[in-house]
């Protein structure tokens, strides 16, 4: 379910028309709905209601906009960080630092030193070298880093494989039968607080099959390490519940995740994490834009659109689906393939679709984009940096300003001895 409908023949963000801020704000813009961000929040919150001790950690990868993150603070959201960068943005959105958990293959010596500076919850550990090497920083400081260790449970997640992180090639956490020896090593460090284990397999996963064997392993992980003498507090079990992109695609409801949660961890006695970031963004959120041509071609027309894969990547990246909807369809459809104005053939949306007739000049959205979008926009071609809206009822606020072309060009220099 989303906040993007049809009221008298036009789409609306709630009870604000598209076209409205399609005319005040321009094109291509993303358009968030602030109920929906809540609604989403709140649902994946109630499905876990029969668990014990919950701790929600919102993926802020997936949409990381001020605004969003202050919605999500609102509903006693922490935030799950992949960067000194994300971390900033949790904390200027009023997200309390021992709510943030800290992931990421690639942490640097410096934000692991930022993490402790900034007194955050968790960080989640990827391999044993960032453990012994957060466990000297902290050390050094008197400190102990409260962490638990990322384990690669080698799990197929069913998801495209550039968004999967749960198999043994993946870069992803310790291997699931390394971990006991490399839990036993980084718990003797003075400068950590070594108190469970996290994992996470992918994202935009459709089933709960490869998640529940995930949890299984991570609960048979947890016997051999309580059995070997170890505290056990905390279990992350990461995000990835995925959205419908698509008709028929049906991913596993909020209350039958958290039933399968609470059947397999009934036992586990300790505090349980989570990282949602699709489930809570994907469909509070529409790529709005407008058609520049239909262009005659030997086969299907194209539908070029001001919006191009600078602006949303996952079509070219992952070959992702997005519905695509006129704001005002006059009830006639045709076959088309839509595509942007990047000089790539990847800038490409879809191909041979059944869409709205739509002509020159019409406004048009990309639906289910509100995770995974505007934050992996660019400016390649010198485009300017897509606009984020947040609707709000009858009422919107730009909560992105689009960043024109000219003030990035503006950033870069011409060394005088290229002048001379
Ligand atoms: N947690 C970790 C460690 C991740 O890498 C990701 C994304 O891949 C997420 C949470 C969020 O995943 P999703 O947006 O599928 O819920």
């Amino acid at each position: 379910m989303d906040d993007f409908r049809l009221k008298d023949g036009e789409f609306y963000a709630e009870d604000v028309p598209l076209s409205r801020i399609a005319e005040e704000v321009g094109t291509p813009v993303y358009v968030y709905s602030r109920a929906g961000f809540e609604r989403h929040a709140r649902d994946f919150r109630e499905g876990l209601k029969t668990c014990a001790r919950v701790h929600l950690a919102y993926a802020i990868k997936a949409n990381p906009n001020l605004a969003v993150l202050r919605v999500m603070a609102n509903a006693g959201y922490g935030a799950d960080v992949v960067s000194g960068g994300e971390l900033e943005r949790a904390l200027a959105a009023g997200m309390a630092a021992k709510d943030v958990v800290f992931s990421g293959v690639g942490k640097t010596r410096a934000e692991l030193t930022q993490g402790l500076d900034r007194g955050i919850g968790q960080f989640n550990l990827e391999h044993e070298a960032e453990g012994v090497a957060l466990s000297d920083i902290a050390a050094g400081r008197g400190e102990r880093a409260p962490c638990v260790l990322r384990v690669n449970p080698d799990v197929d997640a069913g998801t495209h494989a550039k968004i999967s992180t749960g198999k043994a090639e993946n870069k992803f956490g310790v291997a699931i039968a390394d971990a006991p020896a490399i839990y036993a090593r980084l718990a003797r460090l003075p400068g950590l607080d070594l108190r469970g284990v996290a994992s996470h397999i992918g994202s935009q996963l459709l089933s709960l099959a490869p998640m529940e064997a995930t949890y299984r392993r991570v609960g048979a992980l947890l016997a051999d390490l309580r059995a070997a003498g170890h505290r056990i507090s905390h279990v992350d079990l990461g995000g990835g519940l995925g959205v419908t992109y698509r008709a028929g695609e049906t991913p596993p409801s909020d209350a039958e995740y958290g039933a399968m949660v609470a059947r397999v961890t009934r036992d586990w006695g300790v505090a349980l994490m989570f990282e949602p970031g699709r489930r809570i963004a994907g469909n509070a959120g529409v790529l709005l834009t407008r058609v520049l041509w239909v262009k005659p071609s030997p086969g299907n027309p194209w539908v070029i659109v001001d919006a191009a894969m600078n602006d949303l990547a996952r079509p070219a990246l992952y070959d992702a689906w997005h519905d695509f909807e006129a704001v005002s369809p006059s009830g006639e459809r045709f076959v088309a393939n839509i595509a942007g104005p990047v000089c790539e053939s990847g800038d490409t949306f879809a191909k041979g679709r059944k869409i709205d007739r739509v002509a020159d000049g019409d406004l048009a959205i990309f639906r289910t984009a509100g995770a995974y979008g505007a934050t992996m926009a660019s400016t390649y071609n010198s485009r300017d940096l897509v606009a984020e809206v947040m609707v709000d009822g009858g009422r919107y606020a730009v909560v992105a300003e689009r960043i024109p072309a000219a003030r990035i060009m503006a950033e870069e220099h011409v060394p005088e001895w290229l002048t001379a």
